[in-house]
């Protein structure tokens, strides 16, 4: 993965990707202990959410299910996330490696992605 400050990671993640892995056909997954905090962010950003849950506690967001098709924690017309500093462990460790069309990922145009 390339080293960026974290100025430039945002200025690519929000200007230039403009969120994409927070947008689309993505299904976020959440922890049996993120699940209470997740809803406590969303009500009090006043966010619509439903969290779908798992038969061991988790839980999982379908950006489908919302406007725009983008996770409920994301600032549409900004394209920052609301809950940046206390976003789940999901967001925090992506992307693990080269992903197509994320910059962050070291990921190029042209690279072999096998
Ligand atoms: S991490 Fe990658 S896919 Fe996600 S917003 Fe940043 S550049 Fe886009
Ligand atoms: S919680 Fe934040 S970082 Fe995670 S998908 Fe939603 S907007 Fe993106």
């Amino acid at each position: 993965m390339i080293k960026l400050t974290p100025a430039i990671a945002s200025d690519i993640c929000m200007n230039q990707c403009r969120a994409g892995c927070c947008r689309g056909p993505i299904v976020l997954e959440l922890t049996p202990e993120e699940v209470a905090p997740f809803q406590d962010q969303a009500l009090r950003l006043g966010a619509d959410l439903q969290i779908g849950r798992s038969p061991q506690g988790g839980g999982w967001v379908r950006f489908a299910d919302y406007p725009g098709e983008r996770c409920p924690m994301l600032d549409g017309k900004t394209f920052a996330c609301r809950i940046y500093r206390d976003r789940p462990q999901r967001c925090r460790d992506f992307p693990q490696r080269p992903v197509p069309g994320c910059a962050i990922s070291g990921w190029a145009s042209g690279m072999d992605n096998k």
